[in-house]
């Protein structure tokens, strides 16, 4: 087949992106396919292109309901109607009329928690599946960084379906990583492609600070100097809150993010961020999966996050237009310590755990029971899920192993902040690719540099500076 036709014809595109037809031809060949592909590399082209060619329905398991809307309107701005997205939030008259039109679909967006309900396993197990699109498929793992439990029992779904072909799609997954996914989705006999994760138009830098106080005193001094558009990455809302404040306060067009936050308030930052009426964004990780924005220029860490891969992933949201971009990490020896404790804390310990399983056998629901003992409602689901798929093996000796290796995860981070080598190889060694060939500019250990490509956020000589909103009303009023 000629596939550079059909990806005129149907993307107008005159050629592939690098790894896209590898997966593409993977797919039609009816071969089950994992893509680890870096952001920004046209991910959804690998399934919309065979999905078109293939003869049935194509399912996509989409992690979140924003990216699910954001991919559902792009295949239909290229004209394919026959797009449906289902989540959680849906009324069930709107999803009775849905199942009632199935025969309609071509492609269905769909959250791993209502794929694995039981009523929507039987019913579209028992519809023509061509493809399962398994999008961030790094969720699947307890490795990864984005966790989701329901996305461990896709395997059921993929049984009852009669084994459709899978697609799982990923931006970042080392070896680890990998070999769940292939086991959990049961892959056995996959064809595994990978791109290489180097981005060489950012500039990875570490910049050390004495304590917050340094820490915010450079961020300020950052931002009132240097333009965006860029996102600062936050641990905590309370640091959220404080740092978009004090930043607010020195006339910067920044707002803040997190789940915290109001659905209508945060997809309005988001649409200002978008549209550029915004230059920053502060924000937990919370934000970031499904925001196409190609011009960000900094993405800057007031915290390490948990592991290299959430690194890789956050700071790589910067310069995807391939324009030269920065990525900055700030590190007080002591952050781990605060990182290690946000990050053990999701796993039950011992008691809780035994706590929990003897609520349930008393009969009290997982909710409360999970609210008596004291842990997360993702930490009930993990038990609940061991406790059945865990092969005998006891739930506590699995989250031992767990904890061991969040820990390594970590160590990784404090390596990459701590360490004196260059940061850029040391990124590609921890997923497995050879360090990086020289490289003008690489990062802050190899050379530091003025980052002469990141605009003045000074007003030119003669200019007027920026005023805040309130300030500006004063003037009109005055
Ligand atoms: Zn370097």
């Amino acid at each position: 087949m000629r596939l550079e036709q059909e990806l005129k014809k149907r993307f107008g595109f005159d050629s592939f992106r690098p790894g896209q037809e590898d997966v593409v031809r993977s797919v039609l060949d009816g071969k089950d396919t994992l893509a680890i592909l870096p952001t920004g590399m046209g991910k959804s082209l690998c399934y919309q292109l065979p999905g078109d060619l293939m003869d049935g329905l194509v399912i996509i398991v989409s992690p979140l309901v924003s990216l699910m809307e954001d991919q559902a309107a792009s295949i239909r701005r290229r004209g394919e109607k026959r797009v449906a997205a289902v989540n959680a939030f849906m009324p069930s008259d709107e999803r009775r009329q849905l199942f009632a039109e199935i025969g309609t679909v071509k492609f269905l967006f769909i959250s791993p928690e209502m794929m694995t309900r039981p009523d929507m396993t039987r019913f579209l197990s028992s519809q023509h599946v061509a493809l399962l699109v398994v999008d961030e498929a790094h969720c699947i793992s307890q490795w990864g960084f984005d966790f989701r439990p329901d996305y461990l029992r896709l395997g059921d779904f993929i049984r009852k379906a009669g084994n459709p072909v899978i697609l799982a799609l990923t931006a970042t997954a080392d070896g680890r990583v990998e070999k769940d996914i292939l086991g959990y989705l049961e892959m056995s006999d996959a064809n595994v492609f990978r791109q290489s994760l180097n981005r060489p138009n950012l500039y990875y830098a570490v910049q050390r600070a004495a304590g917050e106080q340094e820490k915010n005193r450079w961020i300020t001094e950052r931002l009132t100097t240097t333009s965006g558009p860029g996102i600062l990455y936050v641990s905590s809302r309370k640091r959220v809150e404080e740092l978009t404040a004090l930043l607010q306060g020195h006339g910067i067009r920044i707002a803040s993010y997190h789940a915290g936050k109001e659905a209508g308030d945060r997809q309005m930052i988001q649409q200002q961020f978008l549209s550029g009426e915004l230059a920053w964004i502060c924000a937990t990780n919370a934000f970031g999966m499904g925001i196409h924005k190609d011009d960000i220029r900094q993405v800057i860490h007031d915290q390490m996050p948990a592991s290299a891969a959430a690194y890789v992933q956050e700071a790589g949201r910067a310069g995807r237009d391939g324009k030269q971009s920065s990525a900055v990490l700030l590190y007080v020896p002591d952050d781990e310590q605060k990182v290690r404790f946000i990050v053990q804390h999701d796993l039950p310990d011992e008691a809780q755990t035994a706590h929990y399983l003897a609520m349930k056998k008393n009969g009290e629901a997982a909710a409360s029971a999970a609210e008596f003992a004291g842990i997360s409602e993702t930490g009930a689901r993990l038990i609940d899920y061991y406790g059945e798929h865990g092969g005998g093996t006891a739930v506590t000796e699995i989250f031992t192993g767990l904890r061991f290796d969040k820990e390594e995860k970590l160590r990784q981070m404090i390596g990459y902040a701590a360490g004196q080598t260059c940061l850029r190889s040391k990124l590609l060694h921890y997923f497995g690719e050879e360090p990086a060939r020289e490289q003008i500019p690489c990062c802050s250990v190899c050379g530091d540099m003025a980052e002469t490509w990141l605009e003045s956020a000074l007003p030119a000589p003669g200019e007027r500076a920026f005023l805040p909103y309130e300030e500006r009303i004063r003037l009109l009023l005055c």
